[in-house]
């Protein structure tokens, strides 16, 4: 951003939206010509889960499949909380979404007749996968909103700066504080508008073992939630089954479409777990699968991918991404097993938004894996995040269109980190490692009272506004872990067995929620300095 473009004051209309991977960039076209600036903390195309996507969209345009049927899955896994009004508005409007990707340019396979081909995923009951040259289908998504985007003269990109907080005035936003991205030093830079999108992406970074970039480290939750907005489910995060553990942050994905094509988990000694825990073996649920993976490597037999018998010669050419992880650590998937653990990989929870992706502060817009629109319950089902953000991206636009944006009367005032002396007694790797040994796989009550203590002692005393996020994101995951005293779906709880049915609805919080929480814990447990794990479990 040039010098002069430093500290904006929006012009009427003016529309900010937060984030380039599908969400940001599909909302931007939608609402093009409308005059749009979009920000993203990496250069477009990179630093957005999107563009790691291997499955596909979740879509009923198989034959004899129905959004019903589509529904009655997604309800199936989300642990008996799963909104199934919205579950349903999401498949009956992904054909049309489809239909729009393709007019975007994004090249979904199709069969020998020309019809979209469409996959299997663990725990649909009909091939609705649609994807692009097997496993390419984020890469291919991105590459087409990105250059569609960049061709619209409506749409301003700028690339390399991260918002670092909303600013309110009465719950209504005035604005949008950015720096440049890797630059904790560099003066912040204020953006006037009253109307914010925010398309952040996800939290999986807050994790230490994480598939996710590291631009998905709950920056946008956490700056909604500070300037006070609702959030809904933060306790509810996915741990992807099959992240390859070949030593590399993030860790490289084998997509559940392998278990499709009929790949299976195997033990240390060639032993398959899965067929004695769940009747669908390695197509059960996420949660159920990523389970069966931690016990075996938890019990120290290890875990391992097997595609010899099911793909062989074939892995290359259907899956080139995998293949192409795989041989970078010195692994021939064609003959050999591929080591295997559970990653955090997806949050059910976000930004509480209705279904027109309106949050609960005025002027804010959220969509995509930053938001929670209920349509995941507990635990999503493989390949309905893209539907949702694409659907929400689309609704989104859609409100906004039909409105006037006032323009802002003058430039909101800067937001800076307290500077209270205190030295952080968490590092940003300390916060990761936490919360893959404390709020990961299985949790416990005493391990997520320690971890909300010291997140919120790292948010109060954090130098940076990064840092600080990253601890109130942190904070607001393991507050409602702690709180939600029973098991469901992605949450399991070694102290709380099963599911409680008084508690089968969803979380609404705030962060000051979560402050009273970790203020009450404080007063109940003697002051200990908190011992950061150093190192992280398998
Ligand atoms: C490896 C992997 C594979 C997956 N496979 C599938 C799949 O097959 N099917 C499926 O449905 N889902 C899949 N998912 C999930 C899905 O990709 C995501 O949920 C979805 O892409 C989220 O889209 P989004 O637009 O909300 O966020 P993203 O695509 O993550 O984009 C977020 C954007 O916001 C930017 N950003 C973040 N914070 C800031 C900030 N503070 N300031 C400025 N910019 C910021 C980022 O740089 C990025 O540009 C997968 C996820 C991963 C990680």
């Amino acid at each position: 951003m040039s010098s002069q473009d430093q500290n904006l004051i929006g012009k009427t209309d003016d529309v900010v939206i937060v984030g380039g991977g599908l969400t940001g960039l599909f909302c931007a076209l939608e609402l093009a010509p409308r005059p749009v600036t979009l920000i993203a903390a990496a250069p477009l195309g990179q630093g957005a889960s999107t563009a790691w996507a291997q499955g596909g969209i979740a879509a009923a345009v198989g034959d004899g499949d129905s959004p019903e049927a589509h529904t009655a899955d997604t309800v199936a896994v989300g642990g008996g909380i799963v909104d199934e009004a919205v579950a349903l508005g999401l498949a009956r409007e992904a054909p049309a979404r489809i239909r729009d990707l393709l007019r975007y340019g994004v090249p979904f396979d199709r069969d020998l007749e020309g019809r979209l081909a469409v996959g299997q995923e663990a725990a649909h009951s009909a091939r609705r996968i649609v994807h692009v040259r097997g496993d390419m289908a984020g890469q291919a998504i991105i590459a087409a909103l990105t250059e569609a985007a960049r061709r619209t003269p409506s749409i301003r990109v700028i690339e390399g700066y991260v918002a670092e907080a909303l600013l309110t005035e009465d719950n209504a936003v005035t604005g949008l504080q950015l720096r440049k991205a890797g630059d904790a030093t560099a003066r912040p830079v204020i953006i006037a508008s009253r109307a914010v999108v925010f398309a952040t992406g996800g939290i999986g970074h807050l994790y230490a073992v994480t598939t996710n970039p590291r631009e998905a480290s709950g920056q946008g939750l956490a700056i909604a939630a500070r300037a006070g907005a609702v959030i809904a489910d933060p306790e509810f995060v996915q741990f992807h089954p099959t992240a390859i553990m070949v030593g590399r942050d993030p860790a490289p994905l084998a997509t559940e479409a392998l278990r499709g094509e009929g790949a299976t988990l195997i033990n240390g000694h060639g032993e398959r777990f899965m067929p004695a825990r769940h009747p669908l073996a390695e197509l059960a649920p996420r949660d159920v699968v990523a389970r069966g993976v931690f016990a075996e490597i938890a019990a120290g037999r290890g875990a391992f991918l097997d595609a010899r018998d099911a793909l062989g010669a074939r892995f290359a050419e259907k899956f080139p991404s995998v293949y192409a992880s795989c041989r970078a650590a010195g692994i021939d998937p064609a003959k050999q097993p591929i080591p295997v653990a559970p990653a955090a990989h997806y949050h059910m929870g976000g930004i509480a938004v209705d279904a027109r992706g309106r949050s609960s502060i005025d002027g804010l817009w959220a969509g995509g894996e930053v938001s929670s629109t209920g349509a995941h319950g507990a635990n999503r089902l493989a390949s309905n995040s893209l539907l949702e953000a694409v659907v929400y991206a689309g609704r989104i636009a859609e409100d906004i269109a039909g409105r006037v944006i006032p323009a802002p009367r003058r430039l909101p005032a800067e937001s800076s980190a307290p500077r209270n002396g205190a030295l952080p007694a968490l590092s940003e790797r300390d916060l990761r490692a936490m919360m893959t040994s404390h709020v990961g796989v299985i949790r416990d009550g005493n391990r997520l009272a320690e971890a909300v203590r010291a997140f919120a002692r790292l948010e109060r005393d954090a130098g940076s506004l990064a840092l600080r996020n990253m601890a109130t994101a942190a904070l607001l995951v393991a507050a409602s872990a702690f709180m939600r005293r029973e098991s469901r779906g992605a949450h399991d709880r070694a102290d709380h067995a099963g599911e409680n049915p008084a508690l089968a609805h969803r979380t609404m919080t705030t962060l000051a929620a979560a402050g009273d929480l970790a203020a009450s814990l404080a007063d109940h447990v003697p002051a200990r300095p908190v011992q950061p794990p150093s190192t992280v479990p398998a």
